[in-house]
């Protein structure tokens, strides 16, 4: 079941080697400066990454720990030395699952959440004749906003007439969760069934998602739809003369290309940006990252009011139906993909957004909608066993 390339970067990972290796790194580069620390909640209440490096190298690592970090990736951003906390965090819950320390009950509805994703009755893949590109939407927002995947399908095959659609789940999560050999099957074998059928190229909506593409996704290669909307003539309404301001998920912090692309659309629709102090590069997690909110709601929940207080009533735009979702909680936040197909509602607050259980009726009456919308040469979904069939 397993897809070739860089699925197995995946399967090396499964080696313990690794966590030495970033252990010593750590260990020996990181000086305590206290950068990461004063960012970061979690590393307030639980001490500096080399503390951290050194208690595993002297044999007693934190494995279940590290669980309440959120892999948002900060602590590495603003070292001094190059180091890479957020790695050997997210090495550290691979060595936990390994030993059989990495089950948490809490972990449970997210683990369902992405198994049903991947199941018979919500995947779906539909490649027309010539197919070489296909949208792969991501669970979220297939869920939450079906009507705008339909919008975005009509918008993008004006420049891409044998566009495909893919709906399925990258596996982010279970990557999070140290689950990587689960994380290499499930999607190596979406990788492997693509390419046997042609498709080089993929474009996504969910950051999580661009970045499980991005470092496993053998010879296909990634895109966000937000580049391509911004490379083309946007068109449409730009008479919107309000300030906003741009939460970047931090699983793309280092993508400055989409991070452009994304205030670009914005100021197609005449908004103006104030960055946060914390954005690009710098970005702070929206509190969902590596789950860390199902175990340590507290460090997770920081995230969140950080992103309160320096939007200061100022609406946020973003990019992630997730970030949306957690940020929406306490302050006024807006899709991107919203303001750019309905500015007038969306600035108005009302669009209508679903949630679970709708969520997943939606998932599945849109493959039936897409079927008829794209009258594919090539119909697949995954069996029981996880194969994904095309016929
Ligand atoms: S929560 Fe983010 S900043 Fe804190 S240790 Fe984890 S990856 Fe680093
Ligand atoms: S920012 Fe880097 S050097 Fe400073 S305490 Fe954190 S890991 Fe160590």
């Amino acid at each position: 079941m397993m897809s070739e390339s860089k699925d197995k970067t995946l399967q090396k990972q499964e080696g313990s080697g690794n966590i030495v290796v970033l252990y010593t790194m750590v260990a020996q580069g990181c000086i305590e400066c206290g950068r990461c620390r004063k960012a970061c909640r979690f590393l307030q209440a639980n001490g500096m990454p080399r503390g951290f490096a050194e208690e595993a190298l002297a044999g007693r690592p934190d494995l279940r720990g590290v669980f309440a970090c959120s892999l948002c990736g900060l602590c590495t951003s603003v070292c001094p030395q190059d180091i890479d906390p957020a790695a050997m965090f997210a090495e550290m819950r691979r060595e936990a699952v390994r030993r059989g320390q990495g089950r948490f009950r809490r972990h449970r509805g997210l683990i369902s959440y992405e198994r049903w994703g991947g199941s018979p009755l919500l995947s779906w893949y539909g490649l027309p004749t010539g197919c070489d590109t296909v949208f792969f939407p991501g669970c979220s927002l297939a869920g939450t906003r079906p009507r705008r995947i339909l919008q975005l399908y009509e918008h993008l095959e004006r420049t891409i007439p044998a566009l495909g659609v893919v709906l399925d789940c990258c596996t982010k999560p279970s990557h999070s969760l140290g689950r990587t050999r689960h994380s290499a099957d499930v999607f190596g074998e979406l990788v492997r069934a693509l390419q046997a059928d042609g498709v080089r190229n993929v474009l996504v909506a969910c950051p999580s998602c661009y970045t499980m593409w991005r470092d496993y996704g053998g010879k296909i290669t990634v895109r966000t739809l937000y580049e391509d909307l911004a490379g083309r003539d946007i068109g449409g309404p730009a008479q919107y003369p309000a300030t906003v301001t741009v939460h970047d998920p931090c699983s793309v912090r280092n993508e400055t290309h989409i991070h452009e692309a994304v205030r670009k659309l914005i100021a197609a629709r005449g908004l103006q940006v104030e960055e946060m102090p914390h954005h690009g590069t710098t970005t702070v997690c929206c509190g969902e990252g590596g789950a860390a909110g199902c175990l340590a709601p507290q460090f997770a929940d920081n995230w969140g009011r950080i992103r309160e207080q320096e939007a200061a009533g100022r609406r946020i735009i973003t990019y992630c139906a997730g970030c949306v979702h957690l940020l929406g909680r306490r302050t006024t936040v807006s899709h991107v993909l919203d303001l750019f197909f309905d500015p007038d509602k969306t600035l108005a607050d009302q669009v209508r957004v679903a949630r679970p259980p709708l969520t997943w009726l939606h998932r599945f009456l849109l493959k039936g909608k897409l079927r008829r919308r794209l009258k594919p040469a090539i119909i697949g979904r995954r069996g029981a066993d996880g194969r994904v069939r095309m016929k």
